[in-house]
């Protein structure tokens, strides 16, 4: 099954990820679900009622429920970094929309009727880390919960930002963006090159790529323009812009801007709002109560 993954280039030898990157593979989709009998406990009441109940959306934890990939050796999520990413994910993502857009139907119609915790990222022989697949419109894995930090930068960069990265995937499905979008870059794309060609968001800025990733291909390009600009405020934007300069921002506003328009003419939804809504929640993590599975 085709897959789109979301992954990082991972540096060895104690240096930190260096930037976030996604693409698309042929994988292994062989199930491992066991017909197992588990006892119900409080977190699977507390996503009956918080996930299922409100936006139809299951939210899977334990190992033997997940359709994962048998290429990677995969650690099952942690159960309490578990319930921390399950209201995370409502909170910044889930609710960000829901504010935005008045209700719950958004989120209710169009997310992944299904989401998947994995504790381990799944590493590549390449140097790579995946942290988040999306199949068919159906669901979405996210690796890496057992290192939860609760920064606001870290939670972007190893998990919000692919939130809405392969969410982004989801709602193209459904409604096709503007071709115009994959001429502004045109032959720039490099494919599976983009890792050797990049070695920073610098370069690629410059060359018009919001990441490196983004030059691998339009619909790439289309899913971290969006995903960068809501996870990042007003100010970061502008200053990867300047970085930009006179070569890389002109194509970066023009296909921004179909980004943003898309997201507006079809589905009703201001990029500027989600951004100040997702901003402002990330200001608010710390006075959340993540351990308590009462609210
Ligand atoms: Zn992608």
């Amino acid at each position: 099954m085709k897959k789109y993954i979301l992954f990082y280039i991972f540096m060895t030898l104690g240096l930190s990820v260096a930037f976030i990157s996604c693409g698309e593979d042929d994988l292994s989709s062989t199930s491992v679900i066991k017909d197992s009998q588990k006892e119900e406990n409080d977190f699977d009441r507390w996503i009956a009622k918080y996930y299922v109940a409100p936006y139809n959306i299951d939210l899977k934890y334990r190992m033997e429920d997940i359709e994962s990939d048998m290429n990677y050796f995969l650690v099952p999520a942690d159960y309490h970094q578990s319930v921390r990413m399950a209201k995370l994910m409502k909170f910044l993502c889930f609710e960000a929309y829901d504010e935005v857009t008045g209700s719950k139907k958004f989120i209710r119609d169009n997310y992944p009727k299904l989401i998947h915790l994995i504790g381990s990222a799944a590493y590549r022989n390449n140097g790579t880390m995946i942290l988040g697949t999306a199949e068919g419109g159906m669901k979405i894995s996210m690796y890496y919960v057992n290192a939860l930090q609760l920064n606001p930068t870290f939670l972007n960069t190893y998990y919000f930002k692919t939130m809405h990265h392969e969410f982004t995937h989801i709602l193209n499905q459904t409604k096709p963006y503007s071709i115009e979008f994959d001429m502004i870059s045109g032959s720039n794309y490099v494919k599976d090159g983009w890792n050797s060609k990049y070695a920073s968001n610098t370069t690629s800025l410059k060359d018009g790529f919001i990441t490196p990733y983004a030059s691998s291909e339009p619909r790439e390009d289309f899913a971290e323009l969006l995903s960068v600009y809501v996870t990042n405020t007003a100010a970061q934007w502008s200053q990867m812009l300047t970085t930009a300069g006179t070569t890389g921002s002109g194509p970066l506003q023009q296909k921004f801007d179909i980004v943003y328009n898309y997201m507006l003419d079809l589905w009703d939804i201001d990029l500027n709002q989600v951004r100040t809504v997702v901003q402002r929640r990330q200001g608010e993590i710390s006075t959340l109560d993540l351990d308590n599975l009462e609210n």
